[in-house]
């Protein structure tokens, strides 16, 4: 079991042996190889766990070959995370040049608006923030988004975020991938489930 077999790229392996990634974790086995495949994820994981490297390799292997602009989406329920995902999509991107933007509360609009005007591939954003952006910053759209992320799901249902998602999810296009990941399976997380995944690949550890 390493990097390799799970059909990372080299760019990507290397990445993950600079960072002293040793072997993928359990959730890293199970998650990414259906991620390459295409499959939509639904992960049940806690943090420590891996997680975030189980969906941002699948996303820079994917932004290899089509980098484009606004590819792709994680939504976190906290600033803190929003923060610790883009920190490890630096380190996991190193070697590909991937540009990487956080949307989060607490920080002014405007520097948001001009960090979206360089086209970022990557947006790690809290749900009020990118709605407000989805709104309000002109020429910011993600109707070209290619994957989108929710992130510790659970906490993204029980704190009021629902309005946010609900309009974000009605922005992005169907035409998209879509990994879930929760630490607990509890009904309202199904219903996101259903309302955003297409036949999704469990994967619980
Ligand atoms: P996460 O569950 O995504 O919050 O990750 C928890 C911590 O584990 C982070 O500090 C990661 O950098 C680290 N980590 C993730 N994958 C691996 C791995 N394959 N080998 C060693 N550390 C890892």
């Amino acid at each position: 079991d390493n990097f390799e077999e799970l059909g990372l790229c080299p760019q990507l392996v290397q990445a993950c042996k600079d960072i002293k990634f040793q072997k993928p974790t359990e959730i890293q086995q199970q998650a990414i190889p259906h991620a390459l495949k295409g499959r939509d994820i639904i992960g049940l994981a806690q943090t420590g766990s891996g997680k975030t490297a189980a969906f941002v390799l699948p996303i820079l292997q994917f932004l290899l070959e089509t980098p484009e602009p606004y590819f792709a989406c994680i939504i976190s329920p906290t600033r803190e995370l929003a923060f610790q995902i883009s920190e490890q999509v630096r380190a996991l991107g190193a070697n590909i040049l991937v540009k990487c933007a956080v949307l989060v509360g607490g920080i002014d609009m405007v520097s948001q608006a001009i960090a979206l005007a360089k086209k970022p591939h990557i947006i790690v954003a809290t749900p009020g923030r990118l709605s407000d952006h989805l709104e309000n910053t002109k020429g910011f759209n993600l109707r070209n988004l290619k994957v989108l992320v929710l992130d510790e799901a659970d906490k993204l249902l029980n704190m009021d975020f629902q309005e946010s998602l609900t309009k974000i999810l009605k922005m992005i296009p169907k035409n998209r991938k879509t990994y879930l990941y929760s630490a607990t399976m509890t009904s309202s997380v199904e219903k996101l489930q259903r309302a955003s995944l297409i036949n999704p690949v469990k994967v619980e550890v």
